[in-house]
């Protein structure tokens, strides 16, 4: 059995973990970080980068197949297209395969020592770890739990045979012909929306009374819309109750009763759960808030030396936040004064069109107790939307009545997600409506849609 001992260990190599693990490399701290996996964890191996892979490939084969249809008014000629998913599926792990030993060579750049397998706590400084040659224990000062999250599983439809989470389906070798999406949240409409381009009938079952419950109707509207028009049905208000008995179908529950909904593959995607306990977690005296790890605004647990980040300590489940609390976390550790003082974690859903919010949304706004300004600038009065072929959505603005400052941006439209950008680093920067408004934004660019709805919170947009 080997031992080693440092001054920080990080268990978990996704954004959070091996975020924290090359700061605290990068301050000199002695770092040791385990990874039952891949490093990259979820986000690099069977997250956002694959999703973000295979909605890149449906969407370049969608538009191919659209011209091919003679659908285009652009003028432009193809061949009738076709998908070879395996090839799509490599392509794919390519790009995971890029990133991943990028990870590695950052923490080795670091002079992090990484540990492959699964971590174990024995008590709240020290775990040991099953590698391939053998066992290995390690003794740390601090240690940072950076363990992430897994899909949530319906009891009525266990993962397994034709029922799959997103990581079998950002695997599968064969098209299937009829999708049923349980689930209309981030994973269920980026993925259904791919899987519906690359030529699968996808029906989406949502539990509650609009898809996407996280953002407002306004934001929503436009992807619901693109939705329907690409044949994809939507069922809300509605639950999976089982499979049929033949297996070939799902039953759901909605207003309308029960009825079967044929499927050659389901995938659910119903939320993801901490992976809070297991490895020894529950036998450490760690404080809960709900399923999720408790943490204060420095990352701290309630056992001293023990900090916890990323997805294990709640929602938003999100990449950037957990990297961010990983970068936090080991600046602390070096002896920083530093906590958590983001004004807002920005979102995005690579949707068709793509929603990107940060901050407060008119509702959130007034629901705080705010009298707001709203400014909301339509992309069919934006030049480069038009050259795009694409005038679906708007940017919209949320400011405080009294001062103009920016509560809030979000926009829907086709690449909006890199307007998210300039959403935070406004928000972040404490920017009031004349601040954007008085920026020259370059034209032609649907950017120039953020400068105009400040305009228009302040009562005279030019273009509109
Ligand atoms: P994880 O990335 O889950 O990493 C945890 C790591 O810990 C894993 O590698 C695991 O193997 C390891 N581990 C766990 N237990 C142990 C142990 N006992 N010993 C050793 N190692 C252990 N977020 C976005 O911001 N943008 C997106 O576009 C996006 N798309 C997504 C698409 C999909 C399909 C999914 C599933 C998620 C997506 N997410 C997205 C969410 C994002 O992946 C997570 O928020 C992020 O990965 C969380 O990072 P983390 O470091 O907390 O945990
Ligand atoms: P989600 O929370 O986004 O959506 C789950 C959806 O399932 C909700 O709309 C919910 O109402 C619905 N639901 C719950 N139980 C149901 C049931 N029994 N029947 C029908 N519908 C039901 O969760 P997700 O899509 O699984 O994604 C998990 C997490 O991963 C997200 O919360 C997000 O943090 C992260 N993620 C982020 C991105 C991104 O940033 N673009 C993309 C994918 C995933």
């Amino acid at each position: 059995m080997k031992e080693i001992s440092c001054k920080l260990l990080v268990i978990g190599a996704g954004p959070g973990g091996y975020a924290c693990a090359i700061r605290a490399g990068q301050l000199g701290i002695d770092t040791v970080i385990v990874e039952a996996a891949k490093p990259g964890g979820t986000c690099l191996t069977i997250g956002c980068i694959p999703s973000k892979a295979l909605i890149h490939a449906a969407e370049v084969f969608d538009a191919t197949r659209q011209m091919a249809g003679g659908r285009n008014a652009m003028g432009i000629r193809v061949d009738q297209p076709s998908i070879d998913l395996a090839g799509t599926m490599a392509w794919k792990d390519g790009i995971v395969g890029r990133l991943t030993s990028g990870v590695s060579g950052l923490l080795q750049k670091a002079r992090v020592k990484i540990v492959s397998g699964r971590a174990r706590f024995r008590d709240g400084k020290t775990v040991e770890v099953e590698t391939e040659t053998g066992q290995q224990i390690v003794r740390a000062e601090t240690v940072v739990i950076a363990t992430g999250s897994d899909p949530v599983e319906l009891a009525a439809l266990p993962f397994g045979g034709q029922v799959i989470s997103s990581t079998e389906a950002l695997s599968l070798r064969q098209m299937p012909k009829r999708l049923i999406v349980v689930g209309g949240g981030y994973i269920g409409l980026e993925l259904g929306t791919a899987f519906a381009k690359l030529g699968s009938e996808v029906t989406v079952v949502e539990a509650t009374a609009q898809v996407l419950p996280i953002y407002d109707a306004d934001l929503v509207k436009p992807v619901t819309r693109r939705l329907t028009e690409r044949g994809i049905k939507i069922f809300t208000n509605t639950k999976a109750i089982g499979l049929s008995e033949k297996g070939d179908a799902i039953v759901v529950e909605g207003p309308e009763g029960q009825q079967e909904l044929p499927a050659d593959q389901i995938l659910v995607a119903v939320g993801r759960r901490p992976r809070s306990v297991g490895s020894g977690l529950e036998d450490l005296d760690l404080d809960r808030s709900g399923p999720y790890l408790r943490i204060d605004d420095r990352c701290r647990t309630s056992m001293r030396g023990i900090y916890a980040i990323g997805d294990v300590t709640g929602e938003p489940m999100l990449a950037h936040r957990a990297i961010a609390q990983g970068e936090m976390v080991a600046e602390i550790v070096a002896g920083k004064k530093r906590a958590w003082d983001k004004r807002c974690i920005p979102s995005i859903c690579f949707t068709d069109p793509e929603i990107v919010s940060a901050g407060l949304s008119p509702s959130e706004a007034r629901a705080q107790g705010y009298d707001v300004k709203v400014g909301q600038f339509p992309f069919t009065a934006n030049g480069r939307a038009m050259t795009m072929q694409d005038e679906d959505g708007f940017v919209r603005v949320v400011a405080r009545a009294d001062t103009n400052l920016v509560l809030g941006l979000q926009a829907v439209g086709s690449g909006v997600s890199e307007l998210s950008a300039a959403f935070s680093m406004a928000i972040e920067m404490g920017t009031r409506l004349e601040d954007i408004a008085g920026t020259i934004h370059v034209h032609p660019t649907r950017s120039e849609a953020l400068q105009e709805a400040a305009l228009k919170a302040m009562g005279h947009a030019l273009h509109i």
